[in-house]
């Protein structure tokens, strides 16, 4: 039976297929919470349509069967959550620190914050307004991280009211994240760098909605050889499912773990090497793509 001291989970937005970056992600997540007898499960965060690519939700449930990566329980589909986040919303309503902001980015970039009198306004956003919650100045998140090393960071310096529901009425993802992340159990958060400095924010919601906080773990985030995070948006090529092996073997060699024996040449037998060999602190801090083993770079 999974221990359930840990669940870990892969959460994925279907704004395109799976590339290698997030095939490490969504596999460091899994072999850590295998590695600790947990259960792994999984979340399709699609609550941003503007964003989504038709398919890409499906094709990211099959790229991951196709590599082996088996999730535990139902997924979480967070279009399916609407009432959980209006719930969650007047919860923090009833705390007091909601309130509506008319403010464009440009405005708030510019003040360092919202104006004075936004955070006075009615928590009811009317159709044309972003709900923001106001961050206590004295609040400080802490977290031991594995991979990046001890954080701390004070909110309210860096870090502003920030919006929990979109003018155009779509749910944020630092709200949608936490609401889900305590409604599925979650103990254990391993995801990239690139949302180290959402985690505060997450942590602060949590604060206010009475959850506990899970564990973080911040993974490097692999670069092409021009420093850019792989991604969608520096045209990372999406997964070949047809080439699972080698991708995983590529995904363990970029997490410093010991190759699998070259016999090991199916998804399952080299999942099961890497769950039994999984060294967490072998996770390297920085991760540049290396040439694929045709010899093409990705
Ligand atoms: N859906 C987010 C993304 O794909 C990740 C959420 C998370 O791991 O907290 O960037």
């Amino acid at each position: 039976a999974p221990d359930i001291t840990y669940r870990g989970r892969f959460a994925p937005s279907p704004t395109g297929p799976l590339h290698q970056g997030s095939l490490i992600a969504a596999l460091a997540s899994y072999l850590d919470a295998r590695a600790a007898d947990g259960a792994w499960l999984l979340r399709m965060e699609d609550i941003d349509p503007p964003r989504e690519q038709p398919g890409a939700a499906r094709a990211i449930l099959a790229s991951l069967e196709a590599h082996g990566l088996h999730w535990d329980e139902n997924v979480l589909w967070q279009s399916a959550r609407t009432e959980a986040y209006l719930a969650a919303l007047d919860t923090l309503r009833g705390t007091g620190r909601l309130f509506a902001c008319r403010c464009t980015r440009a405005q708030t970039d510019e003040l360092g914050n919202c104006a004075g009198d936004c955070r006075t306004r009615q928590a009811q956003s009317d159709g044309d307004t972003a709900l923001r919650v106001a961050v206590d100045t004295n609040y400080e998140a802490n977290w031991p991280d594995r991979w990046q090393g001890p954080q701390h960071w004070p909110i309210g310096g860096a870090l502003r009211d920030f919006v929990v529901r979109r003018k155009d009425g779509l749910f944020a993802y630092q709200l949608a994240v936490v609401v889900d992340d305590a409604a599925q159990g979650i103990t254990h958060v391993v995801r990239g760098s690139d949302l180290l400095d959402s985690t505060p924010r997450q942590m602060w919601l949590q604060h206010l909605l009475g959850f506990d906080s899970p564990r973080y773990d911040h993974l490097p985030v692999l670069t092409n050889r021009e420093g850019q995070k792989l991604s969608k948006q520096t045209h990372a090529p999406p997964l070949d499912d047809n080439q699972a092996p080698r991708n995983l073997r590529l995904a363990l060699e970029h997490l410093g773990q010991p190759a699998p024996p070259d016999e090991y040449s199916d998804c399952a037998a080299l999942l099961r090497f890497a769950v039994d060999h999984w060294r967490a602190q072998w996770v390297p801090a920085t991760a540049t793509l290396a040439p694929t083993p045709g010899g093409a770079a990705l």
